[in-house]
């Protein structure tokens, strides 16, 4: 469930001690546009503002796939942009997390059938966390990013896990 606007401080305190716990005080997003409308994208940039200013709990954005922890990314895959995704997916290390953000992404939403789209961001690349909405509220991305880093820590012991069994 998302949580209301008069939860969102409670969501940020739960996101600053989770990132203090499983990254050191530090989460690097890199952000992909796909093929949005820009509407996700204005939420997320809103997470950037006065209101939520995000960088205060140790999350930031960055630049280089290279040096992201997570991929978070916007609008239905379109064919012309489909070699982006996948070369940015690829640069980007181990553990990774993806998250798509809206009805675009997750599922292609209303271009979904149009010949210049691949489908949602899960046609072409492993998915994490699914953010749905049109485009999705700030709060609901932020608890999108607490589910991905619940995840993180699932893959991590996974792959400790494997490493043991086959060591
Ligand atoms: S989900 Fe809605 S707001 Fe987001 S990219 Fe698609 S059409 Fe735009």
């Amino acid at each position: 469930m998302i949580a209301a606007d008069s939860d969102a401080a409670s969501l940020a305190a739960r996101l600053r001690e989770r990132i203090a716990r499983t990254f050191r005080h530090s989460l690097q997003i890199r952000h992909l546009d796909v093929g949005s409308s820009n509407g996700c994208d204005w939420e997320i940039n809103a997470l950037l503002n006065p209101v939520y200013d995000l960088q205060r709990f140790g999350i930031d954005f960055v630049a280089s796939p290279r040096h992201a922890d997570l991929l978070l990314v916007t609008g239905a895959v379109t064919r012309h942009l489909e070699p982006a995704l996948w070369a940015t997916y690829e640069a980007t290390p181990e553990p990774k997390l993806v998250v798509a953000v809206g009805a675009c992404a997750c599922s292609g939403g209303v271009v979904a059938d149009s010949y210049a789209i691949a489908g949602g961001v899960d046609r072409r690349i492993p998915v994490d966390v699914y953010i749905p909405g049109c485009p999705p509220r700030p709060q609901a991305i932020l608890h999108g990013l607490l589910l991905a880093l619940d995840r993180r820590q699932q893959k991590v012991h996974r792959t400790a896990r494997t490493v043991e069994l086959t060591g």
